[in-house]
């Protein structure tokens, strides 16, 4: 087992239909499969580095009901530690309701945070000794922005790496920017966090560029069914995804950040990650949900064999 990996983030119940088209506004359309399990960036993530083998604490808030069983539940059949949940009776445990387009793979999503949103600056104090035996914090902008600020605060000040998936999209100051060893937009995030539409290599490059401009050291846009694009200060360039038979690629950048913070905290460098992760999200697109879909170490290492 590698370095400590501390996941930061939200967690939701996902509500998912799937159904011959994605209904117009007014319109019901007749699904054909629903399932309920856990979910949430955060979450996501943090359950596809833990299965991927990485050492991870999880850090969201519940609230006190059945919703945020399904999330003490998960992690326990995992084994993972729950002693870093936070709790709260004021608001209810976060929830997403996703539709799946089953001919075109599309999703549509609303996610109602509840209790992920409310996450307070004390809360994130008490982890500062987690963040003291952490090498990575792999973090998200889906719980309230000022809980991400003050965890990149206190993590940056202890040294550790820090990489930021920037979903759901919305602004993120400079100061934070400065403090990030990772970023990980996919090319939506990307045009919208730089003005740059990322349609080719050489404008992922220029957008690259805006975020080293802003002091972030690495940078990794996902493509999609096209791979990563991924700039360092030594190298460049475009890693491809694995081709496979996508299903449902709800969930897929997740599953990539996932398999990226376990490879790296495994020590492996950067592209050697962004691969071993590209191998992961390939697994799980393959796959319907988002949690549930993440798959095994096993599993990714024989698919890469
Ligand atoms: P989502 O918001 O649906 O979770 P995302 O937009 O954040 O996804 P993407 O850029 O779509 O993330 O995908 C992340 C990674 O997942 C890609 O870089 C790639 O490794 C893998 N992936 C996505 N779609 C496919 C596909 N069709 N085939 C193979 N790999 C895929």
């Amino acid at each position: 087992m590698g370095k400590k990996v501390t996941v930061f983030g939200s967690f939701v119940v996902d509500l998912m239909g799937r159904s011959p088209h994605l209904p117009v506004p007014g319109e019901t359309v007749k699904g054909s499969i629903f399932k309920m399990g856990p979910g949430g960036k955060g979450f996501n993530q943090g359950v596809a580095a833990h299965k991927a083998g990485a050492d991870v604490t999880m850090v969201t808030k519940l609230g006190e009901d059945a919703f945020a069983d399904v999330a003490l539940n998960t992690m326990k059949d995992l084994g993972m530690d729950t002693k870093r949940i936070f709790r709260t009776g004021q608001t209810e445990t976060g929830c997403a309701l996703i539709m799946v387009d089953e001919n075109t793979s599309q999703n549509e999503i609303v996610v109602i945070l509840g209790a992920c949103d409310t996450i307070t600056d004390e809360e994130v104090e008490s982890i500062s000794d987690l963040l003291d035996d952490s090498e990575f914090l792999l973090t998200q902008l889906e719980t309230n922005i000022s809980s991400v600020e003050k965890v990149i605060d206190i993590a940056y000040e202890k040294g550790v790496k820090i990489i930021l998936n920037t979903a759901p999209v919305q602004p993120v100051s400079d100061s934070i920017l400065s403090k990030v060893d990772l970023i990980t937009p996919n090319e939506v995030e990307a045009e919208i966090l730089t003005g740059i539409p990322v349609d080719g290599e050489e404008n992922a490059g220029r957008a690259a560029d805006y975020f080293f401009e802003k002091g972030v050291k690495n940078v990794l846009i996902t493509l999609g069914g096209k791979g990563v694009y991924l700039a360092t200060s030594e190298k460049r360039g475009i890693l491809p995804a694995y081709r496979v038979n996508a299903v449902d690629t709800t969930g897929a950048g997740d599953a990539f950040n996932g398999g990226l913070v376990a490879a790296l905290a495994e020590g492996k460098d950067l592209w050697e990650a962004a691969s071993f992760a590209n191998a992961l999200a390939a697994i799980s697109v393959q796959r319907i949900g988002t949690t549930p879909a993440m798959p095994e170490r096993e599993e990714i290492d024989s698919f890469i064999k």
